[in-house]
């Protein structure tokens, strides 16, 4: 007896983050907080333990009017001034390409909405094999296949390994729905070259000659990318697309404005000519209608508040913990690089994450806990979240993990 769509996985969601999380805080509670390590929360963390709730935001936000927050939006993709504002944040004037915004409940809404309108059931989406989890529970809920590319060959973007994933989707299916998870990326932190992102657009524009092309760009944390608005200045490779080629910029306000709850973000459509984009926006218009119907109207108006009254003041308080965040992260590589703890190419955002193979992670994982260091377990790796560790907790860290690490490996 099933009362479910034929085919969907009916196992229960395994999460590896919360479980592990609850684990770290009744540790805290047990041995008292300045005992325990939770490098397993994907939030902003100030010096102070707690959760960052930027003033700008939330003041902002407190001062829109009762009934905006009350009304529905005025369109299913999003408030115009929102979606103006938007894209002119995001893109930051570093791009020539038509484009089209829906706004989403979150990054989420946005890749979601991608992935199940550019595949079909049975078709493969391709993706890094280190990579945020949901990526696969998407394709799965989808019944869509995935091939992972390798993110990296030494130190750089594994284009060989990317360029093989492409070639394996491509012999079955007439599209190509590629995702990266760039800069900052979820786990490694890893943000690729103008150069690396540049041959990514040549290769695609091969494939283009064969296969309609989607290039699904993750960007949740762009705005904690170390070199600020130098950081956007990748997505002028994208004026180069062929004709065959669309980008979906998957936004949110999460992380760029410590905005977890509120789930607004955008798919930003970028293509050649408005021709291009105009099926992919009807439909994803539509889908939205179908699923969330519209977005939270309240953040979408906070959203354009900030951009318009309070943009210099904004910047200004979430730059002090990008460099925070930078500060953390300084320590970490540093002290991991001085004791021979090996990770990921690390370049900004909100994680380190250190590299092994998965049998001898998950007997570290658990020696870790059994030392109060808590974390979450990737593929072939163990993610650390400096985005929520003091300065004072990140300090002497890698060697704590370097040692337990010898005791296992
Ligand atoms: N993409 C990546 C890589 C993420 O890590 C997250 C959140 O953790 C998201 C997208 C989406 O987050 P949200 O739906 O809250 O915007």
């Amino acid at each position: 007896m099933s009362f479910v769509k034929n085919g969907v996985n009916t196992q229960p969601i395994v999460d590896n983050v919360f479980s592990i999380s609850r684990k770290a805080k009744e540790a805290a509670k047990k041995y008292g907080d300045d005992k325990v390590v939770n490098a397993t929360i994907g939030s902003l963390y100030g010096e102070d333990g707690k959760l960052v709730a930027l003033d700008t935001v939330y003041d902002s936000l407190k001062h829109v009017d009762n009934r905006n927050m009350a009304a529905y939006a005025s369109s299913f993709t999003g408030n115009p001034d929102f979606k103006d504002e938007l894209y002119a944040w995001v893109l930051n004037g570093n791009s020539k390409l038509a484009h089209e915004v829906i706004a989403t409940p979150g990054g989420t809404g946005a890749v979601d909405m991608t992935i199940s309108n550019c595949l079909s059931e049975g078709e493969t989406l391709v993706m890094p094999s280190l990579a945020w989890g949901s990526y696969n529970l998407m394709a799965q809920m989808n019944n869509i296949n995935t091939v992972k590319y390798d993110l990296f060959e030494g130190h750089h973007f594994n284009l060989n390994s990317f360029k093989e994933a492409c070639q394996t989707a491509m012999k079955s299916q007439a599209r190509l729905v590629v995702i990266i998870n760039d800069p900052c990326h979820n786990p490694s932190g890893y943000s690729l070259s103008k150069e690396e992102w540049k041959e990514v657009v040549a290769f695609l524009n091969e494939c283009s000659k064969t296969h309609s092309v989607v290039l699904l760009n993750d960007i949740a944390y762009i705005d904690f990318a170390y070199g600020q608005e130098q950081a956007k200045e990748y997505m002028a490779t994208f004026d180069d697309i062929s004709d065959n080629v669309v980008v979906v910029i998957a936004f949110s306000i999460s992380k760029s404005m410590t905005s977890y709850g509120l789930r607004c973000g955008a798919a930003i459509v970028l293509g050649q000519s408005d021709e291009v984009i105009y099926e992919i926006k009807n439909v994803f218009e539509k889908n939205a209608r179908a699923t969330w119907s519209n977005i939270n109207n309240g953040a979408m108006h906070m959203f354009v508040d900030v951009m318009k009254n309070h943009k210099e003041a904004y910047n200004e308080e979430r730059v002090k913990y990008v460099k925070l965040l930078q500060e953390r992260s300084d320590i970490f590589v540093k002290e991991a690089k001085e004791v021979g703890l090996k990770h990921y190419p690390y370049k900004e955002g909100f994680f380190i994450t250190l590299s092994m193979d998965n049998e001898t992670r998950d007997k570290y994982h658990e020696a870790l806990m059994d030392n109060l260091i808590f974390t979450v377990k990737v593929n072939n790796g163990i993610r650390v979240g400096i985005c929520s560790l003091t300065v004072d907790k990140t300090k002497g860290l890698a060697k704590r993990m370097k040692d337990i690490l010898d005791t296992v490996a």
